[in-house]
């Protein structure tokens, strides 16, 4: 499962692979219709569509004015929740409701690179959403030509977030992706600078709105003039905007371990930083005890429990005895042994055939509390 963004929601994935990389040329540039002679604008944009309220809202206004639209939907590898209830994302969602094509675009590769390193820094926790909107924006624009579509549309609102949506962010954002005068922002259009759409007269500015800062009592009031009664509860963007989450990527970044292969073990269970190169993730449900099992990788210490039910634990890093010992205290902690004695951990090397037990003391609180993330 996933996490995205627009502007942010959960949801699946869908190819377009025939995409070209943002890091390559002309990403500064503007769109290849001529700045000067917008002859050759027509009525199709490229949106961005979370699924959210607000590029739900965004859509139907273009849709509204009769303009074609190819919904874009970003998603990356953060989250082991989500879609599971549904079997699809909110923008796929959404799509359907809103009878668009959508597009979902796989960035977990350039999004890892993002959070490590944003050129404009992150928000209140680690979410680097400037740089991650100037990323997909400029994969939008590398795809108008492709679509032919003549403009790009996102559902931000001015001052909705205290990162993005300053107007001074709205104005970097547009300008670094190469998109001023092509990045229509239908909510908030009328208190920003008219965009070509709209000077060309593909988009009749009147009919676009002024909506700023954090209430959405106006989108609220807006979907229900459009019939529009199921969307996701709006929320304050993606994983990396909660304080717990962002710790165990703060961790996970400083150790190395924020990479593909173990970006989805970060969503699941609780987590327990044993060592530089160890880490204790144990399973809080049988929801992601399943998700856990899904998630092991050859040399991953798996433990279970001997004697009664409990959780599913992975001890990543190729960890020693000693560290074995440690991390199957801990587990034990989190059984009905918790009291005891002494607990029976049996436990295996992933990849390997043979099971192996071992007798130990369950942890105390404060060894408990001490690593957890
Ligand atoms: S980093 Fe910000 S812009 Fe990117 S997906 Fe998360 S909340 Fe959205």
């Amino acid at each position: 499962m996933w996490v995205c963004c627009g502007l942010c929601v959960w949801g699946g994935r869908e190819g377009w692979h025939n995409l070209t990389h943002p890091n390559s040329p002309q990403l500064d540039s503007q769109p290849r219709t001529n700045p000067h002679n917008h002859s050759d604008m027509n009525k199709k944009a490229i949106v961005l569509l979370s699924g959210g309220l607000d590029s739900i809202l965004a859509t139907k206004l273009m849709l509204e004015q009769g303009v074609e639209v190819v919904a874009l939907n970003f998603m990356a590898k953060l989250c082991m929740c989500g879609a599971k209830k549904t079997g699809e994302s909110a923008a796929q969602t959404a799509s359907r409701m809103l009878g668009v094509t959508l597009k979902t675009i796989d960035f977990t590769k350039d999004f890892i690179e993002i959070v490590k390193n944003p050129e404009y820094g992150h928000g209140a926790n680690i979410n680097p959403c400037i740089d991650c909107k100037i990323y997909m924006l400029r994969r939008a624009k590398e795809l108008m030509g492709q679509a032919g579509a003549s403009f790009v549309v996102t559902g931000e609102v001015l001052g909705e977030r205290p990162m993005s949506q300053r107007k001074d962010a709205l104005d970097i954002i547009q300008r670094q992706a190469g998109l001023k005068g092509f990045l229509l922002r239908p909510l908030c259009a009328k208190l920003l600078d008219p965009t070509i759409p709209e000077t060309e007269g593909l988009v009749d500015r009147e009919k676009l709105l002024d909506i700023r800062g954090r209430s959405r009592k106006p989108q609220m009031a807006l979907a229900k003039k459009f019939g529009i009664d199921k969307y996701p509860t709006p929320a304050g963007g993606c994983l990396l905007t909660d304080p717990g989450f962002a710790r165990r990527v703060k961790d996970a970044i400083k150790y190395n371990e924020f990479d593909e292969e173990r970006i989805a073990l970060l969503s699941v269970g609780r987590h327990f930083r044993l060592s530089d190169k160890n880490k204790l993730i144990i399973g809080r449900d049988d929801k992601e005890n399943i998700l856990l099992e899904s998630l092991k990788v050859k040399g991953d210490i798996i433990f279970n429990m001997a004697d009664c039910p409990g959780p599913y634990a992975i001890l990543t890093g190729l960890p020693d005895e000693a560290m074995i010992k440690t991390a199957a205290s801990l587990v034990a902690y989190h059984t009905k042994l918790r009291n005891v004695t002494t607990a029976k951990i049996t436990y295996w090397v992933e990849g390997t055939d043979s099971t192996l037990s071992l007798q130990v003391v369950p942890a105390a609180l404060k060894d408990v509390e001490g690593c957890r993330l």
